[in-house]
């Protein structure tokens, strides 16, 4: 079977552990050239040793222009172009509103927020000399439904939910699709899984996803095969979002 990806130029943010390891790896099966970008660098090069000839690591704090566009560049000066950029770096909070600070506020909203906007634009002009491109931008299912306690986070996914789209009717001139994923509850060290454990039990699959779960759905909206896609946004959440039970 032939390979989905072969020919062109992926570039993961916080591709050093959880589900930007997982697409990067899938990636490169898949025939791409992938640069993985985090700050946490002895794990990002650990992921990379396995990989090879095929990708290479960055340091890059997303929140950052000035890194943003020396990474893009050394993106395109190593591997040639860029063809796709999954914006999946994030960090999150558990704190009430009252008890964080507006340091603490500012810090999530630059990287899940501010750095998924950077990245689009840093994007662009690199997808364009291609033809094309197709960006894969990492909200949650918090971006759609609030949480107590995760008030920062919640307002940087909705935020990328909105730019997404916005850019998906920017860039379509260019043939470059935006699309959003919003996964629920996937087992990666950003979660407390022992405090999901009740939810993810109630859910009509009842178990958490994985980050190949979250990896294959990647790679269908980075491939051709998606190529009438843009601007949509797709829930992966094992049913979370669906709606209520009753007991009766
Ligand atoms: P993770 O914590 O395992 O991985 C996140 C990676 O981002 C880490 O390698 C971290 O070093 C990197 N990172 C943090 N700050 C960065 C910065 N400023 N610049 C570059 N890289 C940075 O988490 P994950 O579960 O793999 O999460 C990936 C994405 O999926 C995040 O955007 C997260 O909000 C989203 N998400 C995760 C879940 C889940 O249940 N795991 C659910 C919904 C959404």
């Amino acid at each position: 079977m032939s390979k989905q990806l072969t020919g062109k130029v992926a570039f993961v943010t916080g591709a050093a552990r959880g589900q930007g390891a997982a697409i990067a790896r899938i990636f490169v099966r898949e025939g791409a050239k992938v640069v993985l970008a985090d700050v946490s660098d002895e794990a990002g090069r650990t992921v990379v040793e396995d990989l090879r000839d095929n990708a290479i690591y960055l340091h890059l704090d997303v929140s950052e222009e000035e890194q943003w566009k020396s990474a893009v560049a050394r993106t395109e000066e190593v591997f040639g172009g860029l063809d796709i950029l999954v914006n999946n770096a994030g960090i999150s909070q558990n704190a009430a509103i009252e008890d964080m600070s507006i340091e603490e506020y500012q810090r999530i909203i630059s990287v899940n927020q501010v750095g998924c906007w950077l990245g689009m634009r840093q994007a662009l002009p690199c997808m364009r000399k291609r033809s094309g491109g197709s960006i894969i931008n990492t909200a949650s299912s918090a971006g759609l439904v609030p949480v107590a306690n995760r008030s920062a986070y919640v307002a940087s996914k909705f935020a990328v939910r909105g730019m997404s789209k916005a850019a998906a009717l920017e860039f379509g001139r260019d043939n470059v699709r935006v699309n959003t994923i919003f996964p629920g509850a996937i087992d990666t060290p950003i979660n407390d899984n022992a405090a999901l454990a009740g939810l993810v039990q109630g859910l009509p699959i009842s178990r958490m996803g994985t980050v190949d779960d979250i990896a294959e759905l990647t790679l269908f909206l980075a491939s051709n095969k998606s190529s009438y896609i843009t601007g949509a946004e797709i829930v992966i959440d094992g049913g979370m979002l669906a709606g209520f039970k009753l007991n009766n």
